[in-house]
């Protein structure tokens, strides 16, 4: 009998659980999950939580019923730690594998900007999401966030409707090093248009900037410009998940290198990353924006290659990224009331499509999960 683990339960996760569980692979084999307060988070409402659209329970759902229904056990830990053979828990137990899942997720990047992490917010988890609402309700006159990506547009649009609707006087100051908001995604048209919109609620926007340091009284650029706030929110990138691989394992973002049938490299061929953990290319420069849809899909594979490899099926089916900056297909919501969608390189429209989109995804995770609603 072959034991194999599965490290988070997020999207990646959770769709790896679901397709063992399907394919049959836990009703002969040990299955184990690595959950982290045994929950799945539906992240795209995190925004949501700051502006009270949404409330934690809406968003958290217990993945205990998921799991065993599936053949999994679940174990509350944090991995530290995987090597060829083991996977350290920070619970002190080391859980030797046969296959593993890495679906762990990223974390937030600093680079190295002086007082990032000490004196900002990042509202990554729902529990940060609600300590930044009730700070902005406790009384604000300003906030800066670091970060004109897909998150930071949507929190942007989150306060500015929190504002609106509460009557608040505070400032929204949103930075990037980029000259446009969202420019990751390469869709200019989809750039202009949010740079629209913020500019529409009311956020100031600074870009092209990069910030040097963050202290208690705000940040400060890279021209020595002030921009002063009671509240630096820090969204501005992400790192490879926190536990310790081999060096090999990493690229310099701190994401796993993967083949194309998703194998980590230097961890011996049995451990796959999918999601937000592990570097996705399709082409050099193309790489799989981190996404949902993404981590789901890529779990599929990790998935039917374990259940080939443990029957020696092969070959494995290999993975391609259909969301990338090259190829992007996405759409976030800027508040209730509008957002963008951009589809390919050169369409974009503000659209309020994600809000339903979302909240119908929202209803299919709970019910998946918890039987819900
Ligand atoms: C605020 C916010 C808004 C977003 N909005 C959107 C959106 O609108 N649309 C979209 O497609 N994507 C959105 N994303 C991105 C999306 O959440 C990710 O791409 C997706 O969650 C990736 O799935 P994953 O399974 O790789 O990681 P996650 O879903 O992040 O799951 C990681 C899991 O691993 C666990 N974990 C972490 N570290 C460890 C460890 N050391 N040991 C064990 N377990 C661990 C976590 O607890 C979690 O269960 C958003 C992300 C954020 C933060």
């Amino acid at each position: 009998m072959a034991r194999i683990v599965v490290v988070g339960s997020g999207f990646g996760g959770v769709e790896a659980v679901r397709r063992l569980g399907q394919l049959g692979v836990c009703e002969r084999h040990e299955c184990l999950l690595v959950s982290p307060g045994r929950r799945f988070v539906y992240t795209p409402f995190i925004p949501m939580i700051v502006s009270g659209r949404y409330g934690l329970s809406d968003v958290v759902f217990s993945v205990e019923g998921f799991a065993r229904r599936h053949g999994f056990s679940v174990i509350d830990d944090v991995v530290v730690g995987i090597d060829p053979s083991h996977v350290a828990l920070r619970g002190g137990e080391r859980l030797d594998y046969d296959y593993a899942v890495v679906a762990a997720g990223a974390s937030p990047a600093y680079y190295n900007v002086s007082g990032a992490e000490r004196h900002s917010v990042v509202p990554y988890s729902p529990e940060e999401a609600l300590k930044l609402r009730e700070t902005v309700l406790g009384g604000v006159e300003s906030i800066v966030i670091v970060g004109a990506g897909f998150v930071g547009v949507e929190l942007a649009g989150e306060l500015s409707w929190l504002r609106e609707s509460q009557g608040l006087g505070f400032s929204v100051v949103l930075i990037d090093m980029m000259e446009w908001p969202l420019e990751l995604l390469g869709n200019k048209l989809a750039s202009i248009k949010a740079r629209k919109v913020l500019e529409r609620i009311g956020v100031r926007l600074l870009l092209g900037r990069r910030v040097k340091s963050v202290d208690e009284r705000g940040v400060v650029l890279d021209n020595r410009e002030r921009v002063g706030a009671d509240v630096v929110v820090w969204v501005a990138g992400l790192h490879g998940p926190r536990m310790s691989v081999p060096k090999a394992s990493r690229d310099a973002k701190g994401f796993l290198r993967v083949d194309k049938a998703l194998r980590v490299e230097g961890l011996g061929g049995r451990v796959y990353a999918v999601g937000d953990a592990a570097r996705l290319e399709a082409r050099p420069g193309c790489m799989a924006l981190k996404m949902a849809r993404e981590a789901i899909r890529s779990a599929r594979v990790a998935a039917a290659n374990i259940l080939l490899s443990l029957y020696g099926l092969g070959p494995e089916e290999e993975y391609e990224p259909r969301i990338t900056n090259c190829t992007p297909q996405v759409g976030l919501s800027i508040g209730p009331e509008t957002g963008i969608v951009a589809l390919g390189r050169t369409v974009a429209m503000e659209s309020n499509m994600m809000n339903y989109y979302h909240e119908r995804m929202r209803r299919i995770y709970r019910r998946l999960l918890e039987g819900g609603d």
